[in-house]
């Protein structure tokens, strides 16, 4: 409240806004982030893929909440002193752990046209609804799903298996889920995936409040896919115990190998038993956009949803997934649910008949679209449909050098992008070759010039290198080799 002024008329304190004090001066500042930014990227293979960070950089970063001001400037220096030096390192061209892709200059920028505007996606009549909805267009254009499909841009492939098993459970469950609860189900619901299948999709079945009994997980061929006359059988032992069967979930690229359920045979299986088919594939997936690739997940459209991840051989920055459901109906009623305040205007910017709210769980949703949509504009499928292909052509080489080298073993077949192999002389026992193996990739990781991850298989340590970057070239792993030898022969 104002103090009455002598002219009747309140004098109140004066407003503040967090836009900048002096727009040159930001201005000025974001000309140099971009540059800092873009240099930072055109000399990443110069430094070390990972490196700790120093205790006075970690010491930076455990400062109390700051109260007063500390302005825009010091803020990016403190970020480019204690911060952009320690990136996780994807964005390097010899950074090949776990699942990660590398990201682009161009959509990093995105990113910031998308904080820019700074919109709600989906529930208002926008551009950026409309770009998100054109993004899913291409999506299941590429993807081999029809038009009529639905689909929504999730964080990740776990939120997106989590979507897609959420819709699989309602539709098929054969009850109310959503008004009973699972207590309202006759008999136990029982789901299928193989023993390969991604950790996500184990703690999808738990947050769905199935139970991780209800996944059943079936064994797999030595090409690491799922045994169908197993899981055939499996379903019959389950429908005679008096459970109801009503999933499987297949994957196109393990995580462990890359290898891909036979997608045909198991979309037969579940449509012979009434089962939804859900398909985890978050890097492998996008093997579909390469004409020459595509028969590695061939019968991946034939899912009743698929989930896949933009950031991972999409390319695209962290994070960026997508769902995709045939059944739009399916889609919303299993997460539509209109509140008075959120019901759609007759005109107006809520005249959105179909909110895309009403498809997930987020209500509030950023605009991940962006750089998705300006990113397939400015190369183009083709050229991403090569860099994939680069991609696989380059973990074919790379097994092929492990192939020629005396002590190397590769420890799984290598049908897209990942390749799992060890130091393994013959001199060496299973439990010193593990023992060595361990050593060895820490080693490798520590030395910063290569990132691969680890995985077992069979009871084996293994070295893994999952190659979703368009930053590496046929030398990098070149290198790989050689250090994978020197370190493993100096006993690592
Ligand atoms: C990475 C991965 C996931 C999880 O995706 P996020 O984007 O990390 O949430 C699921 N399945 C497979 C096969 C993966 O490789």
């Amino acid at each position: 409240m104002g103090i009455i002024t002598g002219s009747g008329r309140p004098t109140l304190p004066p407003e503040e806004t967090l836009d900048p004090p002096d727009w040159a001066e930001l201005r000025r500042l974001g000309h140099v982030m971009v540059d800092d930014v873009l240099s930072y990227l055109e000399t990443v293979r110069e430094r070390p893929v990972w490196q700790p960070m120093p205790e006075e950089a970690k010491r930076r970063l455990r400062a109390p909440a700051p109260r007063a001001p500390e302005g825009a400037t010091k803020a990016y220096q403190d970020f480019r002193e204690a911060v952009l030096p320690y990136p996780t390192g994807n964005i390097h061209p010899r950074f090949w752990g776990w699942a990660m892709g590398t990201g682009t200059p161009f959509a990093a920028l995105a990113e910031m046209l998308a904080a820019a505007m700074n919109p709600d996606v989906g529930d208002f009549d926008d551009a950026p609804r409309r770009v998100e909805a054109q993004v899913l267009a291409w999506c299941k254009e590429v993807m081999g799903f029809a038009p009529e499909a639905s689909g929504l841009l999730v964080s990740g492939g776990s939120m997106a298996n989590f979507v897609g098993l959420a819709v699989a459970r309602n539709a098929r469950a054969g009850f109310d889920v959503r008004q009973r609860g699972l207590a309202g189900g006759r008999h136990p619901l029982a789901l299928y995936a193989s023993r390969e299948v991604h950790s996500s999709v184990k703690k999808a079945v738990e947050v769905l409040g199935l139970g991780r009994e209800a996944l059943r997980l079936v064994p797999v061929n030595p090409r690491y896919e799922m045994n169908v006359r197993v899981l055939e059988e499996t379903i019959a032992e389950d429908r005679a115990r008096g459970c109801r069967p009503f999933c499987i979930v297949a994957s196109a690229g393990t995580v462990n190998t890359g290898a891909t359920d036979d997608l045909e045979a198991v979309a037969a299986l579940a449509r012979r038993e009434g089962l939804w088919l859900h398909v985890d594939g978050a890097f492998g997936a996008w093997a579909a956009i390469s004409p020459a690739l595509r028969g590695q997940v061939r019968g991946i459209e034939k899912a009743d949803s698929l989930a896949f991840d933009l950031h991972k051989w999409g390319y695209l920055p962290i994070e960026a997934g997508c769902v995709l459901v045939r059944s739009q109906e399916e889609h919303r009623k299993a997460f539509s649910l209109t509140a008075d305040y959120l019901a759609p205007g007759e005109g107006g910017i809520s005249a959105v008949p179909d909110p895309q709210s009403g498809y997930g769980l987020q209500l509030s949703r950023g605009f991940r679209a962006l750089k998705a949509w300006l990113s397939f504009k400015e190369h183009g499928f083709d050229r991403l449909s090569r860099l994939v292909e680069q991609n696989v052509a380059q973990a074919r080489y790379l097994a092929e050098r492990v192939r020629e080298a005396k002590d190397l073993e590769l420890l799984a077949p290598v049908p897209l992008n990942v390749v799992c192999f060890r130091y393994a002389p013959a001199s060496l026992g299973e439990r010193e070759r593990n023992e060595r193996n361990r050593r060895l990739l820490r080693r490798l990781q520590e030395g910063g010039l290569v990132l691969p991850s680890p995985t077992i298989l069979e009871g084996r340590y293994g070295i893994r290198v999952a190659i979703t970057n368009h930053r590496s070239r046929r030398e990098d792993f070149d290198l790989l080799v050689s250090e994978a030898l020197r370190l493993g022969r100096e006993g690592a």
